[in-house]
């Protein structure tokens, strides 16, 4: 197949890796990245400009459209590629809005009676602070809309609760929301727009430092399997299925009833509380950086699930995905500075290093190719490195030998991912 994909970090390097595994495609990137340049083509294209991505797709005649990140979705990327009859991967703009909008994810849960916490939009600061009261300590308040991962507080502070609110109230509504108290777990799920097809769940590290202190972040490492999901639901795949019955089945239904069918990845954020599975949020995409653990999981070829999503014939493949018995760690390098203050334009050393190790991938995403072929960093989250193994404690071990044969002046990395879960399945 002739694939476009779209986007330039971590995640799409995963995809693009898997798809070049296959040996059967040629591979275009846009934007891309210097990593991703090692496995496909890459060019220079306006991924968030609908009639642009329609046209080159048209133009050189690809087979698929893969669309990473979201803001391509929120534009309108993949409704125009859909109308010129291009088979593409990622949700419409309408649908996309269960990421976009916290309300209207709650509102499709509360159709299809999908188990989530008890929630209440406020548009005044009267509004929230009765909420608040509500629903008392600790304090859950969420800017409704997209807000790059700053427009969510958790706090026992009623009074920060109450300042969250206001500044956000100042930008649309917020939502207050009930307190899930559990473990949090990550649930991929592929769908048509009417047949769904579960990847197995994963777990990531939102906080900057070890033990979940710090600010949140991006994403500062996964891990899969989730060996308590074994013990508590009878094993990763029953688990899978209660969230494809519970969750996703039902929400793709509501959608497609509703006149907004949803074909991508639907992302379902999870949490395991006492009283069983909550959902706390969904995304439109695959979620990073989880996918660059899970995808190493994947028995069966990735172009075929995409394409099957994007082509309405997700229901033509087996029912249970082929997933392989092993373990994936992936964890993230990232910046000094990062998240608030990030430092750019440092040299990067030792790629090739860890990549002559065993069992270890880089996935790149915020790094460029300077004119004398020196890698530097570019952002915040500057590459992931994947180990996988028989074991969460074989795959951990080799991830971290692969970074340390890495150096980044400043860089900074969570030292403890997987770790309680290594300890977990060995137990
Ligand atoms: P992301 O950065 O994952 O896109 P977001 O801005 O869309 O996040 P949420 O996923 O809704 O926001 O919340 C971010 C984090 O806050 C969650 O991963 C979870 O740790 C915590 N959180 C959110 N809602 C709740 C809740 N109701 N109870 C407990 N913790 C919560």
């Amino acid at each position: 197949m002739r694939i476009l994909v779209l986007g330039s970090g971590a995640r799409e390097h995963a995809i693009v890796a898997a798809l070049h595994s296959e040996r059967a495609h040629s591979i275009v990137t846009a934007p891309g990245n210097p990593g991703i340049a090692a496995e496909s083509e890459v060019i220079r294209l306006d991924v968030n400009n609908p009639s642009l991505v329609t046209e080159f797709a048209k133009d050189e005649g690809f087979d698929l459209v893969v669309i990473g990140p979201e803001a391509p979705l929120v534009a309108g990327v993949a409704d125009a590629l859909r109308d010129a009859g291009i088979p593409v991967f990622g949700p419409s703009k309408a649908a996309a809005e269960i990421e976009g909008s916290k309300t209207f994810a709650k509102d499709v849960m509360s159709r299809a009676g999908v188990p989530t916490g008890g929630a209440r939009l406020a548009t005044t600061l009267d509004e929230a602070a009765a909420a608040i009261d509500e629903f008392g300590a600790p304090y859950v308040v969420k800017a409704d809309g997209l807000a790059s991962g700053k427009g969510v507080m958790v706090t026992e502070s009623r009074e920060d609760a109450l300042i969250h609110a206001e500044h956000w109230l100042a930008a649309g509504p917020v939502l207050v929301e009930e307190f899930l108290d559990g473990q949090e777990v990550s649930q991929f799920v592929f769908s048509d727009g009417v047949n769904v097809r579960a990847l197995p769940p994963a777990q990531d590290f939102k906080r900057l430092l070890a033990g979940d202190g710090g600010p949140n972040t991006g994403g500062m490492g996964a891990y899969t399997p989730v060996p308590f999901l074994g013990d508590r639901f009878g094993g990763e795949r029953a688990f899978s299925k209660l969230i494809v019955d519970q969750v996703a089945k039902p929400v793709v239904d509501e959608m497609r009833a509703s006149g907004t069918p949803f074909a991508g990845l639907l992302y379902c954020g999870l949490i395991v509380t006492s009283a069983g599975i909550r959902v706390i949020e969904f995304n439109a995409r695959f979620g990073d950086p989880e996918t660059q653990a899970v995808l190493e999981r994947l028995g069966q070829p990735l172009s075929e699930l995409l394409y099957a999503s994007a082509t309405g014939t997700l229901g033509h493949l087996p029912e249970e995905l082929a997933i392989a018995a092993n373990a994936a760690v992936t964890i993230v390098l990232a910046s000094e500075g990062y998240p608030e203050d990030v430092q750019s334009g440092r040299t990067i050393t030792g790629v090739q290093d860890a990549l002559a190790e065993p069992n270890v991938k880089v996935l790149q995403a915020a790094t460029t190719q300077r004119d004398d072929d020196t890698l530097v960093t570019s952002g915040g989250r500057i590459l992931n490195v994947v180990g996988t193994g028989a074991t969460i404690a074989e795959a951990r071990a080799f991830a971290y030998q692969g970074l340390s044969r890495i150096h980044v002046d400043g860089a900074q990395y969570r030292a403890d991912i997987a770790e309680l879960a290594a300890r977990e399945q060995q137990s």
